[in-house]
């Protein structure tokens, strides 16, 4: 779909969230060509090269050609940045005019760590400013809020389920001026509608900054800026990179003066990652629309096994009927990535005797990559949230999360069962 950001304002928002789950038209091309023209370099390449130099050679004092030192810009951070801006925002036309994404008002800052990009973020806010976070988010980055905004930098942060509107709409207080907010969570898949709480923040107080974690949906499945978000916020880390071998972050946004503020935090804080690592997230994105539909397609069937499957309690997917909130997933995202939860009918016990048993699936932390992955959040990926909020919002000892990979879904349903029957003999 071609628009210029000025049509945009005037789209209402059934408008948009109509528009986001028509597919996503040219986003494989996007991938594959935004920012990478060959006639950039000198030899016309067509893989951008990794450019090392940390220094750049100026014709006069002050006059650099382009960049002046690597930790401000580099060419290869400059490529990737291209790419990942025209993917959240779908600004494909961009390729008639030869990339200037930039020019379009579209942009991205790439950072060391999804964490990274959270500090450069969150770094907006004063003394005193108020934040509304959602309370199952991201685990570093409630950390994050907690244990450095709140006591260091004089934030006052506010933990609401922004799945009831009615606590969002109590929560906003005069010095509110960020929410920040994922979509779905992590590890209980809950769906916040992206427009709603937008609406609400921006009804308030137009000032207040509407943030949406997006990891784990790519732009592929999830475009919050079109749902009314300002920035969205990627560790890269994951769906993005998609090979578990670089940690990375991004925020892309359409408004100036927010990107103004990120470029400073690249510049000031220095949290940029290098430009190898640059590279290799700008090759990984080559595949990124091919790996997220077969997230999809094996989530979607270990899901539905799942749910059938007499030694699991329930499952936890926005794309099956029964998850709470999935007529709202399905207006605002065109599909899942393959992160689901479920709880085994059982205990600690069980659930590690199950994770032992597994063959294909690898007891590990993290997500988003080609290989399947399992884990239990209670005591890996959440042991840092406190055990009562914890027990209050359902991790328990028996909720396994899973990173669906690629491989073929026959083999990923033959070990979930193997490892079901092995920790749960008796029913
Ligand atoms: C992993 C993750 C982060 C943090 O990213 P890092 O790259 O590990 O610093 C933030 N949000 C979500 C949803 C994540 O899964």
């Amino acid at each position: 779909m071609v628009f210029e950001n000025s049509d945009k304002a005037l789209l209402s928002t059934s408008a948009l969230i109509n528009m986001a789950t028509t597919t996503f038209e040219g986003f494989g091309t996007a991938a594959i060509h935004v920012g990478q023209e060959p006639e950039k370099w000198d030899m016309h390449q067509v893989v951008p090269p990794i450019s090392l130099s940390t220094t750049y050679k100026q014709g006069n004092p002050g006059e650099p050609k382009g960049h002046d030192y690597s930790r401000a810009g580099n060419p290869t951070r400059d490529v990737l940045q291209e790419n990942i801006a025209a993917l959240e925002d779908g600004l494909y036309y961009v390729l008639q005019e030869n990339i200037a994404a930039l020019e379009d008002g579209l942009y991205c800052r790439v950072f060391a760590s999804g964490l990274a990009t959270t500090m450069s973020m969150v770094n907006v806010l004063k003394v005193g400013d108020h934040v509304i976070c959602s309370d199952d988010v991201y685990g570093g980055t409630q950390r994050y809020l907690r244990k450095v905004s709140a006591p260091h930098h004089g934030i006052e942060v506010t933990f609401v389920d922004l799945t009831n509107l009615d606590e969002v709409k109590k929560a906003f207080r005069p010095n509110t001026k960020m929410i920040w907010l994922e979509s779905p969570s992590n590890p209980l898949l809950k769906v916040v509608d992206i427009a709603e709480v937008s609406q609400l923040a921006k009804q308030y107080n137009q000032e207040i900054i509407v943030v949406v974690d997006n990891t784990f949906m790519s732009p592929y499945f999830q475009r919050p800026l079109n749902l009314g978000a300002d920035v969205v916020v990627h560790s890269i880390t994951k769906y993005i990179n998609g090979h578990s071998d670089v940690v990375m972050g991004a925020a892309i946004t359409n408004d100036e003066k927010l990107d103004q503020h990120l470029f400073f935090m690249q510049l000031a804080v220095g949290a940029v990652p290098s430009a190898f690592d640059c590279y290799l997230v700008n090759r990984g994105i080559k595949t990124l629309h091919l790996r997220m539909k077969t997230h999809m397609e094996n989530a979607m069937a270990v899901s539905k096994w799942l749910e059938e499957n007499a030694r699991v309690e329930r499952v936890l997917y926005p794309q099956l009927e029964s998850h709470p909130q999935h007529k709202i997933h399905m207006k605002q995202a065109r599909g899942m990535s393959g992160m689901l939860s479920f709880y085994l009918r059982g205990g600690l016990e069980e659930s590690r005797k199950f994770l032992s048993n597994l063959k294909i699936f690898i007891l590990a932390e993290s997500l988003g990559g080609y290989e399947s992955l399992a884990e239990l959040p209670s005591v890996m990926t959440h042991a840092s949230v406190p055990a009562e909020d914890r027990a209050a919002l359902g991790i328990t000892d028996n909720l396994i999360r899973l990173s669906v990979g690629c491989e073929d879904k026959e083999d990923l349903i033959a070990d979930l069962d193997q490892a079901l029957k092995a920790a749960i003999p008796k029913l």
